[in-house]
This record gives structure tokens, C-alpha cells and sequence, in this order.
């Protein structure tokens, strides 16, 4: 007999959804450890030139529960001026979410990686598959994760427009 892993149909819709929410999050911060374990072997400066986004032009794809466990229960930070991720702490050196920074930036190193020969990527194809699965079980409708940045200045106008 299948096993459902979203067993929440007699909830009212309001309860259901918050529940499917602390689930999906829970998987996530799963994904997330065996992400970190996959990566123990490894280490890098931790220079933070990394998060400084425009500058590199490059920048974590999130999945919605990656961006949930983001900003739950944390206000939404200004964007910089530097372009920088914007939780990146005031001199830009340091994540100031670093528990609950995104997949992307668990598993992307810069060429000074140090560690093992070759990185787990067998390990992250798979993870990134569970991330999409919890994502599509949140949101069925989002078919591809999005710039970290595209989740923020979205965010940010959204909540522009409640305030009075
Ligand atoms: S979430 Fe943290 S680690 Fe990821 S880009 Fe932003 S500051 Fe860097």
C-alpha cells in the first residue's frame, strides 16, 4: 500500500497549509544536512567573494521551501548597494544566514576549494531532486527554482505595497 506523504486532507485549508509548510521545511533542513555531510571533507576561505552576487554574476537558485526557511521568522533585509546578497552581514564578509543559507550555497566552491579530488556530485543531483519534489509538493506551479535576488526584489515589492 503507497504510503502518503501528506496526510492532511480532514484539516481546515488554513491548518493544512501550515502544516504542509513545517513539513516541507523539515525535509528541506534534511536535505541541508546530508548536503553538509556530503561536504565535510571539503573547506574554502570563506572570503565571501562568493555572495557578492553582481560582482560575479552568479547567484543560489531557490526552490520555494529554500526561500521559506530563509525568511521565516526573519525580516527581509534592504538590498545593498554593493549588489551583494543582501544577507550578507554590513562589511559583506559573512552570511548572516548561515543555518538556513539556500542549497546553492552548501555546494557551490570557488576554485580554492580544498578537500578531496572530486566533489559528491552523485550526492547533490539527488538532493536537488528531493528539493525539487518538496517544492512541487508546496507549489506545484513553480516548475524551476529562482534567483535568490528575483525571490527578494519580489518579496520586497510585495510588502511595499501593504504598507500604509
Ligand atoms: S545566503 Fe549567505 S551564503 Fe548564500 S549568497 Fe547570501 S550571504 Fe552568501
Amino acid at each position: 500500500m503507497r504510503t502518503r506523504d501528506w496526510d492532511d486532507e480532514e484539516e481546515a485549508p488554513a491548518t493544512r497549509g501550515s502544516h504542509q509548510k513545517e513539513r516541507a521545511l523539515k525535509e528541506v533542513r534534511a536535505i541541508f544536512r546530508q548536503a553538509d555531510a556530503a561536504y565535510g571533507p571539503f573547506s574554502c576561505p570563506a572570503s565571501g567573494e562568493c555572495c557578492q552576487l553582481s560582482r560575479t554574476g552568479r547567484q543560489p537558485w531557490l526552490w520555494l521551501p529554500e526561500w521559506e526557511l530563509l525568511t521565516q521568522g526573519r525580516p527581509l533585509p534592504p538590498p545593498r548597494e554593493d549588489g551583494g546578497c543582501p544577507y550578507l552581514d554590513a562589511a559583506g564578509k559573512r552570511c548572516t544566514v548561515y543555518a538556513d543559507r539556500p542549497f546553492g550555497c552548501r555546494t557551490f566552491f570557488c576554485e580554492r576549494i580544498r578537500g578531496p579530488a572530486r566533489q559528491p556530485a552523485e550526492t547533490v543531483g539527488a538532493l536537488l531532486e528531493r528539493l525539487e519534489r518538496v517544492s512541487q509538493q508546496r507549489e506545484p506551479s513553480l516548475r524551476a527554482p529562482r534567483p535568490l535576488l528575483e525571490w527578494h526584489a519580489e518579496a520586497l515589492a510585495r510588502a511595499s505595497t501593504k504598507t500604509p
